[in-house]
């Protein structure tokens, strides 16, 4: 018999393009772990502590940026964000699968990463919205975040977009359905890689 590694399947893109609740639904219906990620930034309606994010106050997050407790961070739109090693580490040892749902900069720092077991593991996605007004129309309709902050956001997401020819994968959102299947191929698909594979002791 063999055992197999984890996969961890890296999904970035701009707010708006559907990257959360692609990697949400792969957890909620089993088939990965979601990594959750720490953040400075305030939580908004509805998030919950511990399963949106790890809401740390600055202090706390650089004591633990001391501390090597995370595999990457990053600041984005002017807070601190980070993937915890014990959100990730274990489970893919494991043969556990993760999503991590991160940005353009955090998907640099764990490609450059030094934990070559990190590195095998990865599988990277980008995805996109087919076009700006649709990501435009999908930002505004989230109606959560005032009209500056929609703004801020759609400035990042072109610079953001920019990224995506860095990536092994990218899926340009269609229906929440279409995407959800296609984001499933690849994982199923990826779970058929020989390379992670090892025999059983
Ligand atoms: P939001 O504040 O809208 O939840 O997320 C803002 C951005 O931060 C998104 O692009 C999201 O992918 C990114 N992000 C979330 N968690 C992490 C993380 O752990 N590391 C990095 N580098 N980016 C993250």
């Amino acid at each position: 018999m063999h055992h197999r590694t984890g996969i961890i399947l890296l999904v970035s893109g701009p707010s708006g393009s559907g990257k959360t609740t692609l990697c949400r639904r792969l957890a909620d219906e089993g088939e990965a772990v979601y990594s959750t990620s720490c953040t400075t930034r305030p939580a908004r309606e509805g998030e919950v502590d511990g399963h949106d994010y790890h809401f740390l106050s600055r202090e706390d997050f650089e004591k633990r940026i001391a501390a090597d407790q995370f595999i990457e961070h990053a600041e984005v739109h002017g807070n601190l964000y980070g993937t915890l090693k014990s959100e990730v580490i274990d489970h893919v040892t494991a043969g556990t699968d993760v999503v991590m749902d991160i940005d353009v900069q955090g998907a640099d720092l764990v490609r450059a990463c030094p934990e070559a077991n990190i590195r095998n593991a990865l599988v990277e996605l980008f995805v996109m919205p087919p076009s700006e007004e649709e990501l435009r129309a999908r930002l505004t309709g989230r109606g959560t975040d005032a009209a500056d902050v929609i703004e801020l956001r759609m400035t990042n997401a072109i610079e953001e977009m920019s990224h995506w020819p860095k990536y092994t994968y990218r899926l340009i959102s269609r229906t929440r359905e279409e995407d959800y299947s296609r984001f499933k191929a690849l994982l199923e698909a990826e779970r058929l890689r020989i390379s992670r594979l090892t025999p059983e002791a």
